[in-house]
């Protein structure tokens, strides 16, 4: 049985390819990324903070800061401010 294991290209899961579904998409909004609502999929809105913080330290520009950073979730029509250190 040929099966394949991978991390999905668009929401970054890793999960296997045949029964893979993404998770919701949501937005996000960051004052270093401009004001417009920027996708994210994720399962739940603190799974998107969590993703969107991972992002954030992934991106060298800011690897040696300590700041706490300020992200709005959307989901649907909830929206939710995070503190991400
Ligand atoms: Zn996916």
């Amino acid at each position: 049985m040929m099966r394949d294991y991978k991390k999905c290209e668009v929401c970054e899961e890793f999960d296997w390819t045949d029964t893979h579904k993404c998770p919701p998409k949501m937005y996000f909004k960051h004052e270093d990324w401009g004001d417009e609502w920027q996708e994210i999929h994720a399962r739940h809105m603190d799974d998107a903070a969590i993703r969107v913080g991972k992002m954030y330290n992934e991106n060298g520009d800011h690897a040696l800061m300590n700041d706490e950073i300020e992200v709005i979730i959307k989901n649907g029509e909830e929206e939710k401010k995070y503190l991400i250190v």
